[in-house]
């Protein structure tokens, strides 16, 4: 690194504040959490915090790349409001504690005619407040964040006297309608005008134009909104575009229509409803160019200049024009983007940012070494359970070491060595969770295939990077192999589990252990090390010797050996038999299923009944249990017995582990051998 460059980095690093708020990453439309950073406040900077941010269908467009010039990451968001914190040098309109608006531009030229014209939003070199390019090259980042940071020139001052949440699509659909009704005259009392299509913009238009005196007809496809317009929003009329009487009663009494519907449609019907020279003043944006027949005149417009958006929230504030809005948590925001792609909001979503959105400051992030693949891996990419979505990235059984944490992180910091298995997340307050079995919290986030709290899908291990709240990351032991300890994380609890929670743990004990793979021959070495007689049960001779010789086991059976056992971990997931097992049991012995066979298996009832036998399942385990697991793995030095494979080598790996041809587990070596290809 040259010396200059270096001052640049250092230069850049103290000219940037950090920020955090929400993006797009992908063409996909997903948002979720993004850190980022925002320059430094300049001389003619405002900074202010953001409080609310309006949804416009302009962020659905620009989120999944409609009109092709999206660049991700993309954070939303043009409709924004808040209290400013901090004012640069010169600035002289704004000070802290004022309450302030940004809309569909931070910058422009300040020269062209359209500037000069205080027209900015024509200006050919107009900066768009999300996703568009700044004077220093970087690109913009929108109101879905914590603050913003924006010349004065392109700040909105908004009323003392309205409520800010549902002030805030003013700032981009008010001033989309309002623009237009004042530059073409359609602002005068006693004129009658109509608005097409009842939706963010038309509510919003049918507002200003009572408040400017104007008579006004809401034009729409259906009557179902009817009530709606003439009752709440106080239009005068309400025209159905479907009905040809209708429409042919008010042919010729309008002298402008403000056309809202970004949807394909007619429109001769609705310039005949125009009064000769009338106008009809297209804002939507249909995909498709519209049949136009030569005749009246049709204008296009786009929001509104500056100083023209000032007078619109200036006569906001004089009559109370709000936006009619569904106030949504940050939480909520894929689910808002669905519902606005169908329509269904009224009309307009507002994200509540101060109160909602949050940086996840119990993170931790860090680089995968190792990820082990379990059984489930296998039934959840051929969508066996019928619950997977695609894009799956697999892999519970990850371990790495941490790279970055979050602010309010306690018990981690960077290059530990940490672990995560099967869960991301839990709801933290049901009976459950207090008790510290996560792993049985009906809202329990699996760490791949699921939806975390922010709507994103989970992805798993088979990855170069994790971030998982703290609360369920694993400290893994200094002394053991991170490859081999790997599969202790989702096998190791699996069997651990059931042992301390039915009492299969007290020292001279007798188990069982049926099936002798991934999960099975980890519960030997668990058993042993808590101090038991351990018999392997298995359908066939063949691991007779790995099971004693090897693994430390007492015994070997395949079947006859009634009455000498406590307990039974059976790991099986073929179907089979129980009976024999049962038999192998003393009376109160338990047999724990932790295999899951697809198909329900016969259950025996008289040994239940006669010797007071049970039967019962388990699942993982809680994260407290699963780091006691590893402490205890830690203690005994166990770990899996392993092959280390490389992630070229992963749909191998599946087709053996299909065929159970593995000993006993398969780990990849994610981070020396999964490379991005160039
Ligand atoms: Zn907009
Ligand atoms: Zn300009
Ligand atoms: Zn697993
Ligand atoms: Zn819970």
């Amino acid at each position: 690194m040259t010396l200059f460059s270096y001052c640049l980095s250092i230069m850049g690093e103290v000219l940037k504040k950090e920020a955090y708020g929400l993006a797009v990453k992908d063409e996909s439309g997903v948002i979720s959490p993004f850190h980022f950073s925002r320059r430094e406040t300049g001389e003619n900077d405002v900074r202010f915090k953001v409080l609310f941010c309006g949804i416009c269908h302009t962020d659905l467009s620009m989120a999944i790349n409609e009109w092709g010039f999206t660049s991700y990451p993309l954070v939303p968001g043009h409709e924004i409001v808040g209290v400013v914190t901090e004012v640069g040098a010169k600035v002289t309109k704004f000070n802290a504690g004022d309450k302030v608006g940004v809309g569909y531009m931070v910058s422009s030229c300040g020269s062209c005619e359209t500037c000069t014209d205080d027209q900015e939003n024509y200006c050919p070199k107009m900066i768009l407040t999300s996703g568009g390019k700044y004077y220093d090259d970087t690109i913009t980042y929108g109101g879905y964040s914590d603050h913003m940071v924006c010349e004065e020139d392109y700040i909105i001052r908004i009323p003392e006297n309205l409520p800010l949440d549902a002030t805030a699509p003013l700032l981009c659909a008010g001033t989309t309608v309002y623009s237009p009704m004042k530059y073409h005259g359609l602002d005068k009392p006693g004129m009658h005008i109509g608005v097409v299509g009842l939706g963010g913009l038309g509510h919003v238009a049918v507002k200003f134009a009572k408040a400017m005196g104007i008579k006004v007809t809401v034009i729409s496809t259906s009557d179902r909104k009817r009530d709606e317009a003439l009752t709440r929003l106080g239009a005068d009329l309400f025209l159905v575009s479907r009905d040809p009487e209708q429409m042919k009663d008010a042919m010729g009494t309008m002298d402008g229509i403000i056309d809202t519907v970004s949807a394909t449609h007619p429109v001769l019907p609705i310039l005949d409803l125009l009064k000769y020279k009338g106008k009809l003043i297209m804002v939507g944006a249909p995909d498709k160019p519209l049949e136009l027949p030569g005749k009246k005149m049709v204008v296009g417009s786009m929001v509104g200049g500056i100083k023209e958006t000032q007078e619109m929230m200036d006569l906001a504030g004089k009559h109370n024009i709000t936006a009619d809005i569904e106030l949504i948590s940050a939480d909520y925001v894929n689910t808002a983007m669905e519902r606005l792609q169908k329509a269904d909001v009224r009309y307009r979503f507002v994200i509540d940012v101060a109160n909602t959105l949050k940086p996840r400051e119990k993170d931790v992030r860090f680089k995968v070494l190792f990820c082990g693949i379990c059984h489930s891996d296998l039934h959840m990419i051929k969508n066996e359970w019928g619950i997977s979505t695609y894009p799956l990235v697999p892999g519970h059984e990850i371990v790495g070491v941490v790279t970055e944490v979050g602010s309010k992180v306690t018990r981690f910091k960077t290059g530990d060595k940490v672990g995560v298995g099967c869960l991301v997340g839990s709801c933290g307050s049901c009976d459950s969770c207090t008790e510290g079995l996560e792993n049985y919290c009906p809202k329990s986030i699996q760490t791949y295939g699921f939806k975390y709290y922010d709507d994103t899908i989970t992805y798993g291990g088979y990855s170069d990077n994790m971030v998982c709240d703290e609360g369920f990351i694993i400290r893994m032991p200094d002394n053991l192999p991170l490859d081999a300890a790997a599969p202790l994380l989702c096998a190791g609890i699996t069997v651990y589990s059931p042992l301390k929670y039915h009492g299969l743990d007290k020292p001279g004990m007798h188990i069982g252990v049926v099936g002798l793979g991934g999960l099975g021959h980890v519960a030997v070495k668990f058993a042993k090390a808590m101090g038991l007689k351990v018999t392997v049960i298995s359908t066939s001779d063949s691991k007779r010797d790995e099971a004693i010789n090897r693994l430390g086991a007492d015994a070997f059976v395949i079947k006859d050996a009634m009455r000498t056992l406590d307990g039974i971990i059976n790991t099986v997931s073929a179907t089979h038999s129980l009976l024999p097992l049962l038999g192998l049991l003393k009376p109160k012995g338990k047999l724990v299923m932790v295999g899951a066979p697809e198909k329900p298996l016969e259950l025996p009832v008289m040994p239940l009944i006669f010797e007071r036998k049970m039967v019962m399942g388990s699942m993982i385990g809680g994260i407290k249990e699963t780091q006691e697991m590893v402490d205890m793995a830690g203690k005994h030095n166990i770990t899996a017995d392993i092959e280390l494979i490389s992630a070229d080598y992963v749909n191998t790996a599946m087709e053996r582990l299909e065929k159970a041809d593995v000993r006993y587990r398969f780990v990849i070596d994610v981070a020396n051998t999964l490379k991005p290809t160039p």
